[in-house]
């Protein structure tokens, strides 16, 4: 990657990823001189790794309501400035093929290295310089000017962008550098979990569970605030907390719970909480069973079996909850209705309290991050430092699984890029 001999620059951007390079792409086509810094050998993994390798690079249908913040509608602003639709242009410039998979989410036809190439390149029509891989050691700021002590040598800024993202995956080397560089200068940090993550379960609990591991079908999943999952045991419900919902996969793994489902709900589920599952979103249940019972010869394992994954119905009727009415052998014709209308309740309605999540290292997103009510909303600078910038994934603003990510950080990396100045 080329170097400029001027260490002075009207811009640094530190963090060479999906918000990082768009802004600096913005800001340098725009006349100004910008270096990129990043730490990392090798550039944008997160994009490469992105949806199976072929990065979910947006979604036709995102809007305000597909992001978790305790600010939501500071992302209205740079959605709306820069959209789905200006991204496909983009990407439609640069001649990459893409298809729509599901429910809005847009992938490439090949790789995600072309979005990787596609950045690059436009960071070379910007003359973006680079200092990669390069190591920021420290920051000040006087009169006016950011200086960066950096492993490639002291750097001098009018404007500073924090791009490093979120802490998802710190194998790849992710970090919460910018949420401490918020902290230096004053900023409130909202604090970071993991988010599009798994579930866990303690191992006892999912014992009976974990020989499920690989199954997965297609479920409603909903998240019970506290006092809500408390209405379950007869407490009041505060009401306070919109309930989310969601039509996806459920995987079942040797910990716990996985699959888009979950990922989505992982979001907003916070410790201590339950989640509530509809095992059976497509039908009702208990109609199907009490009809099959007229005349049915049949066993009601045979019969769930016909509903639902084999293995999961073998397994729900030898749970504890049924083994002792001895369901998986009985004929459907023998079991009482009111059986079948737990087992229906049960299936449409199973409640459970995960123990954790499966971290960091399995996270897709960071929720949480620096809170947005010290941050322009338009330009992503903070209100109260001039000239320092924070864009993408490190802002309290995270996206639902399903290309949203991706256009946070290029819409918040666009409306930085476009406010950044000269000097
Ligand atoms: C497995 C996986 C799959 C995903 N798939 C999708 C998907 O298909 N669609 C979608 O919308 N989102 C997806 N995401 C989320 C998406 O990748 C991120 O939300 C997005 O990359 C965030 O952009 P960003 O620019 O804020 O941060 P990043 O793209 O993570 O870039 C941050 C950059 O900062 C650098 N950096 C970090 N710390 C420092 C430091 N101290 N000094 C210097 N540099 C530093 C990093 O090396 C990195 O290059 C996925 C995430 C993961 C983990």
């Amino acid at each position: 990657m080329s170097r400029v001999a001027a260490a002075s620059f009207d811009v640094a951007v530190i963090g060479a990823g999906a918000a990082g390079m768009m802004a600096a792409a913005v800001a340098g086509q725009r006349g100004l001189r910008v270096v990129l810094i990043d730490h990392a050998q090798r550039l944008a993994e997160k994009i490469r790794i992105s949806g199976g390798g072929r990065c979910n690079f947006t979604n036709i249908g995102t809007g305000p309501a597909n992001f978790l913040s305790q600010n939501p509608d500071f992302c209205r602003s740079a959605l709306a400035a820069y959209t789905p639709r200006d991204f496909i242009e983009l990407v439609e410039r640069h001649g990459i093929a893409w298809h729509e998979k599901h429910k809005g989410q847009l992938f490439c036809d090949d790789s995600s290295a072309a979005i990787i190439a596609m950045l690059k390149q436009e960071c070379d029509m910007g003359k973006v310089a680079w200092r990669m891989p390069c190591k920021v050691d420290d920051i000040t700021h006087d009169d006016g000017r950011f200086t960066l002590k950096t492993s490639q040598g002291v750097l001098q800024a009018g404007q500073l962008v924090l791009a490093t993202g979120g802490m998802a995956i710190p194998q790849l080397g992710a970090t919460d550098y910018a949420l401490n560089i918020a902290r230096q200068f004053g900023l409130k940090v909202v604090e970071p979990r993991p988010a599009l993550v798994p579930l866990t379960f303690d191992a006892q609990s999912w014992q009976d569970f974990a020989v499920l591991s690989g199954v997965a079908l297609e479920v409603k999943v909903k998240a019970l605030a506290k006092a809500v999952a408390a209405t379950a045991k007869g407490g009041k419900r505060s009401g306070k907390q919109p309930e989310q919902l969601f039509l996806e996969d459920l995987l079942f793994t040797h910990r716990g719970l996985s699959g888009p489902a979950i990922l989505q709900i992982s979001s907003y589920w916070n410790p201590g909480e339950a989640i509530r599952i509809d095992l059976a979103p497509q039908q009702d249940l208990e109609q199907a069973l009490l009809q099959a019972k007229q005349g049915g010869r049949q066993q009601l394992a045979t019969v769930l079996a016909g509903l639902w994954p084999k293995r999961l119905a073998e397994q729900w009727l030898a749970h504890e909850d049924f083994s002792a009415a001895d369901l998986a052998t009985r004929r459907l014709a023998d079991v009482p209705d009111r059986l079948l209308r737990l087992l229906a309740e049960r299936i449409h309605d199973w409640t459970l309290v995960p123990n954790g999540t499966a971290g960091y290292k399995k996270a897709e997103v960071m929720r949480g991050g620096i809170d947005t009510r010290g941050i322009d909303q338009k330009t992503m600078q903070a209100k109260t430092v001039p000239g320092l910038y924070f864009v993408g994934e490190a802002l309290d603003v995270t996206g639902w699984l399903g290309g949203y990510n991706f256009q946070w950080a290029w819409a918040s990396g666009v409306a930085c890029g476009r406010a950044l100045s000269a000097g």
